[in-house]
């Protein structure tokens, strides 16, 4: 028997599936993580078997043994070894990268093992009451008899707790053969509490969303489910019996959710109606936890994984179900390589295994909500809060009119005016402001000089606490100077918002208002997100400050109020999805008020009122901003109507980064037209953008080149072309960096 394995050993030259003979005497299968010498001197590394054959037509004495299994079981099933395959081609990555994907990394170099428990207990046919009886010279030893037979089976560690000095006793009684112990392996469990929910009775939206997920898992076409719900509509509660079904039906579930999102409390519901049979993934376990929680899901123990991106590679044997919700968060796209985007995983891993894949949002991706209305996607849409409970009302505030009128706070009259009934009654309120395009920075008031990076051009973030200012891209710090560099004269002021400044005017009209601020210089420290919000949440303070992170996540029921400083400030950056982006955050952040009895209210503060996603945003009009965006993206070709790849070029010279990028320009274009013919290459713009929206990072010039490809039917073959054209043309003295569907255009 001959094995096909891929080495773990990161580099392209050996990115192949190499053949080992397997011993007669090693129970090798497909999956199995295994010892093989491997290159000078045979040194042992790690690999993993692919496939077996029962010959080679390699000479026998080319070919090497397998040296040894190192866990027990395959860690790989071989649907996950199909998807690594589909992976290498789809994401241009190695076998190995996308292996890695599914195995925790602690299993990898052996760096967490097993975690065994010695327990004692009575051997059999010993009399305990004689034993005891006997021993009336030695209390201790009489004392571990007792607590041993009483428990039946104990850990040792736990006699000595409950009896210091019980571990020379042990000894002796295990030497005497009155004793007797055994170990095993436990599973190292994390923590998480048991949220007790009464059952619900579904509504009949919901009935017939958990009906028509039932029919996607036997529908081998038609299996993905777009599952558009408001917040507080319900969505859970529709997974929670979603799962229950497919658990009933013998298969297993993944659920995705953002990083973010998994606290406690969303996990504790989980919990709450399947108990052990959940497994938990994400980064903030310890590598002991991680590694026990994917064996118990390897080993069949746990039959629902639930967890951040990654956990879509879940080894689920008899996988039923996908569930991501809030699909439309970015962070289910990995910016590492693989560059994979977990719905795309998750929807191929289905194609192998069968069952349906659910997504859910209250604001899906223009692309989703645009598959489903062309019925590539099942629709279901959950239309109203449930038990009646109203959306928050929303008001806009027009904050030049507030200026006219003589109010250059950055609170206007009617935020204030709200904030003060909010507090009198005993209520909370969140106060959001958008940080990213809206910073701080520090500009003159004389000339207009902006102070910016050196090496970034980035506007410098005046941070008052350090009192210095800071860069954020690349993390370098200067103080703040007394004059301004160009004009010399003490006038610089810092402008724009942050969360220092909304909390300092805060405490200057409610001097008696306690309040919690949440943004990157806070969250630090690990947990402090957890830590702020339980503080929140319990009450200790009337208003939470914050960025993106409190947009989504916790239920606040006693938060009536949601204050949106500026809603416009992300609207205008240079991406094509700001407004898409803008609307999904506004609305979010809208669906934190008024989530229990109390009713809530919203507050956008805008310099664009009439702009038609602020209206959108205010009606929570879904459909409406649909209808708006998608005409918008057609009329200029942008996905879902064309596919962006990039490159960005980045070197010390900007010479040399433009003329690199112009010439690598031209030369994909002559091969674009020579793999795809003329009426081919039709289907390709080519912009050359020359310098990126963010024109240095850290010392280095970077520049562009954005690849539009029209959805065609020869769409793949143009992605083929450009990566094996990147491949091929990847400059060595030049950091080049391809990306397909950039995240981020900056
Ligand atoms: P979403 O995930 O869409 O935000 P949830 O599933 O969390 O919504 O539901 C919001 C609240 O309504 C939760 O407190 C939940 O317990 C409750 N809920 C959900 N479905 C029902 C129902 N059918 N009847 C009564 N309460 C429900
Ligand atoms: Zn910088």
């Amino acid at each position: 028997m001959y094995a096909q394995i891929v080495v773990d050993i990161h580099h392209s030259a050996v990115d192949r599936f190499y053949t080992y003979r397997v011993p007669e005497a090693l129970p090798v299968r497909v999956g199995h993580h295994v010892f093989v010498p491997f290159g000078q001197g045979d040194r042992l590394k790690e690999g993993f078997v692919v496939a077996l054959q029962e010959s080679t037509d390699l000479s026998s004495d080319a070919v090497k043994d397998v040296a040894g299994i190192i866990e027990p079981y395959p860690v790989l099933l071989e649907e996950q070894i199909r998807l690594a395959k589909w992976m290498h081609t789809a994401y241009h990555c190695l076998f190995i990268h996308a292996l890695a994907c599914m195995i925790p990394a602690q299993l990898r170099g052996q760096r967490v093992r097993e975690k065994k428990v010695v327990t004692v207990s009575i051997r059999d046919g010993v009399n305990v009451e004689e034993e005891i009886a006997i021993r009336n010279r030695a209390p201790v030893q009489q004392a571990v008899l007792r607590i041993i037979s009483d428990a039946g089976q104990i850990p040792k560690n736990e006699v000595g707790k409950l009896l210091p000095g019980a571990a020379g006793a042990i000894r002796t009684l295990l030497e005497k053969g009155v004793l007797t112990q055994s170990s095993a392996g436990v599973f190292r469990t994390p923590d998480v509490p048991v949220l007790k929910e009464p059952g619900h009775t579904l509504t009949d939206a919901q009935k017939s969303a958990v009906e028509t997920i039932r029919e996607a898992r036997i529908d081998p076409v038609h299996n993905t489910v777009l599952l558009h719900g408001v917040t507080g509509s319900g969505k859970t509660e529709v997974y929670l019996s979603a799962i229950e079904e497919c658990l009933a039906d013998r298969r297993q579930a993944i659920v995705l959710v953002p990083e973010i999102s998994l606290t406690p409390q969303t996990v504790g519901r989980f919990r709450a109606r399947f108990g052990d049979r959940i497994a938990v993934l994400h980064s903030r376990l310890s590598a002991g936890e991680r590694f026990d929680e994917w064996r118990r899901i390897r080993l069949g123990l746990a039959d629902i994984a639930i967890g951040a991106r990654s956990a879509v590679f879940a080894p689920m044997e008899r996988l039923g179900l996908i569930l991501i919700d809030e699909e439309h968060e970015s962070s289910y796209q990995s910016e590492k390589t693989p560059q994979y985007s977990a719905i795309d995983i998750a929807a191929q891993r289905l194609k192998n295994t069968g069952g349906a894949l659910v997504l859910g949002s209250a604001t899906p991706q223009l692309i989703s909500y645009y598959r489903a209305l062309s019925g590539r996607y099942r629709l279901c849409t959950l239309p109203e809060r449930v038990a009646g409970r109203p959306l928050p009302e929303v008001e806009i505030v027009n904050m030049r009119d507030e200026f006219l009128l003589g109010n250059n706070s950055i609170f206007s009259d009617r935020l204030t005016e709200l904030l003060a009934e909010t507090f009198a009654k005993g209520q909370q309120a969140m106060l959001f402001i958008n940080r990213r395009g809206y910073s701080t920075f520090v500009s003159c008031r004389n000339c207009g000089y902006v102070l910016k990076c050196e090496n970034c051009d980035i506007s410098m973030t005046y941070h008052k606490g350090e009192g210095r200012t800071r860069c954020h891209y690349c993390g370098s710090t200067k103080p703040l100077p007394s004059v301004c560099p160009s004009c010399k004269k003490p006038f610089l002021k810092q402008f724009g918002l942050g969360t220092e400044q909304v909390e300092e005017t805060l405490h200057k009209l409610f001097p008696s208002v306690r309040s919690l601020r949440m943004d990157t210089d806070t969250m630090r420290e690990k947990d402090s997100y957890n830590r702020i919000l339980s503080a929140f949440s319990s009450g200790q303070a009337q208003a939470l400050i914050g960025t993106q992170m409190i947009a989504k996540g916790h239920d606040f029921p006693n938060v009536t109020l949601v204050g949106v400083v500026a809603a416009d400030t992300t609207l205008n950056l240079p991406d094509y999805r700001s407004p898409e982006r803008t609307f999904q955050l506004l609305t979010q952040v809208a669906g934190r008020a008024g989530r229990d009895e109390a009713p809530g209210r919203v507050v956008l503060q805008t310099y664009a009122p009439q702009h038609p996603i602020i209206r959108f945003a205010k009606e929570q009009d879904y459909p409406a901003f649909y209808q708006y965006e998608i005409a918008e993206r057609k009329k200029m070709l942008y996905p879902p109507f064309s596919l962006f790849l990039r490159v960005v070029f980045a070197d010390k010279s900007e010479s040399t980064v433009a003329n690199a990028c112009l010439a690598y320009a031209k030369a994909l274009e002559a091969e674009l037209k020579k793999a795809l013919g003329s009426e081919g290459a039709n289907d390709i713009l080519l912009l050359v953008a020359g310098e990126a929206p963010i024109s240095r990072i850290a010392g280095l010039v970077r520049y562009q080149l954005l690849i539009k490809l029209l959805r065609t039917k020869r769409l793949p073959d143009a992605i083929r072309t450009v990566y094996g054209f990147h491949a091929a043309n990847e400059n060595a003295c030049m950091e080049t960096q391809l990306e397909i569907n950039p995240q981020e255009l900056y």
